[in-house]
């Protein structure tokens, strides 16, 4: 037997349509009265799509908004347990599994966490995993994640306290749908937050955006210590579990000296199967553009299945209406890891707009000018020959028309690709010009994205605005350093 008889295995589609990633391009499942609503045709044009790409499992994060007594109850919780069932029954005449990734004790709309040390604060913990794990009895795997956000450090809790009330929730998933898989995540530095997260004073748990930085400090000792009692209470966890580990205890999965998981990752695999969780990779959390970083995509790739048995992982999007390129690249990295995807992205436009749309390809990765995470393009020309590159896109997308293929399903259709790509090469060639209105060309940006926002309280998560920010400043010429998002770069 080879080692790496399974690479690739799971393919992994993830959707996180979380409170601080709302945007035109993700669903709006939390707000029914907002725009950006997906019918369930939506859905099923999405899942027949990511089918035909390649995927054969899809991942949503139950949101700590939903994860919650009020969550479950209110008309939004029933609406939303309809049509993630209906979701299941669909996907599984796909053969694509579902799963739900579920922070271990994060609770409500304030992103509050729960502490396993105290009685009643666990048993709502209980409770809620009980109630939400019968609501959605077709779920194929169940993913235990420590947060982020979220994670405890009160009353003395540390990564052991998350791995061993992990262990125990598992065998409760397990009573209420006794075929599902469970998945371990050890996302973070690792464990995020766990023992880690610094709050002030009287701290309770609840989210404060300004302590987010504390869980991702790295600590050699604390990693060995935790990763230890992980490999020796794996047994405990009931069959099948695979655990979730990315390369590297950091942001970017990079497996660089003490923050390597290579040895960890080896370790587990002896006994049970690893996925990647890598959503840098594909787009990380932040810029909203259309995405080109596959370069990297693929050579991460190569680099797993040479450091361990990885049987396959994630491909994460926040822009599902935008970013079809990016998740078919993803889902090419895991079936043909030595593929070129220069060639990918060429047959992808090729599927959309005939041979024509081949021509593409050279500009598509000019929108990766913007410093952020997981972003490792380097787009190195002067202004003015960037800006004249954005024109020859404009005049490319204008020239293109749009094929329809019954065998390669596009949710939306190839016209709304191309309208929304349209606005980009106009917006970037507009940022590139001689004189731009960075302010008037900052609100149309922001009415065209995040203009859901408009409606909502003010978030605990300010993510949409430094992200419009970050693009705007890099044009302005303001932008020195990788965007700062709080509570995502350890340094
Ligand atoms: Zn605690």
């Amino acid at each position: 037997m080879t080692k790496h008889n399974n690479f690739g295995s799971r393919r992994i589609y993830y959707n996180n349509f979380a409170s601080h990633l709302l945007n035109a391009y993700n669903p709006n499942m939390l707000y029914p009265e907002l725009p950006n609503r997906w019918s369930d045709e939506d859905w099923r044009r999405c899942i027949d799509m990511i089918a035909s790409f390649g995927f054969n499992a899809f991942e949503f994060w139950l949101v700590p908004r939903l994860f919650c007594r009020e969550g479950i109850k209110s008309e939004l919780g029933q609406e939303f347990i309809r049509q993630m069932n209906m979701l299941i029954d669909y996907a599984h005449t796909r053969n694509v599994e579902v799963m739900a990734l579920i922070s271990l004790a994060t609770v409500g709309t304030d992103w509050h966490t729960f502490c396993p040390n105290v009685k009643e604060e666990w048993n709502e913990v209980r409770n809620l995993w009980d109630a939400w794990t019968k609501a959605l009895l077709g779920l194929d795997i169940v993913s235990i994640f420590p947060g982020d956000p979220g994670a405890c450090s009160r009353n003395g809790c540390t990564a052991e306290t998350y791995i061993d009330k992990s262990i125990e929730i598992a065998h409760l998933i397990k009573r209420n749908i006794p075929d599902a898989e469970i998945e371990f995540g050890t996302w973070g530095p690792p464990f995020f937050g766990w023992g880690l997260l610094e709050g002030s004073k009287g701290w309770k748990g609840e989210f404060v955006q300004e302590d987010q930085h504390t869980a991702w400090r790295f600590d050699k000792e604390r990693t060995e210590r935790c990763m230890n009692h992980l490999l020796k209470r794996l047994p405990d966890f009931p069959d099948p579990t695979s655990i979730a580990i990315n390369l590297g205890f950091n942001p970017d999965g990079t497996p660089d000296g003490d923050q390597s998981t290579i040895y960890w990752a080896n370790e587990i695999a002896k006994t049970h199967r690893i996925n990647s969780w890598d959503f840098s990779l594909t787009e990380g959390e932040n810029a909203i553009i259309p995405h080109f970083r596959f370069e990297r995509l693929f050579e991460q790739r190569k680099r797993e299945r040479l450091a361990a048995p990885y049987n396959g992982g994630i491909s994460y999007t926040m822009t599902p209406l935008l970013n079809q390129l990016s998740l078919y690249e993803s889902a090419q990295s895991f079936l043909n890891p030595d593929g070129d995807y220069i060639e990918i992205a060429e047959t992808f436009c090729e599927k959309l707009f005939g041979c024509a749309g081949k021509e593409l390809v050279p500009y598509l990765e000019l929108f990766e000018v913007i410093p952020d995470w997981g972003n490792h393009v380097i787009v190195d020309m002067p202004k003015e020959e960037y800006h004249q590159k954005m024109i020859e896109l404009v005049d490319l997308l204008q020239s293109l028309t749009p094929v329809h293929r019954d065998d390669f399903p596009i949710h939306p259709s190839p016209e709304v690709w191309l309208h929304e790509h349209l606005f980009f090469a106009k917006l970037f060639r507009d940022l590139s010009g001689l004189s731009p209105d960075f302010d008037s060309l900052h609100e149309q940006y922001w009415n065209h994205v995040y203009a859901i926002y408009d409606k909502l309280p003010t978030h605990v998560d300010p993510r949409p605005k430094n992200a419009t920010n970050t693009i705007i400043n890099y044009f302005r010429g303001l932008t020195d350093k990788p965007g700062f998002i709080p509570g995502k770069w350890s340094k």
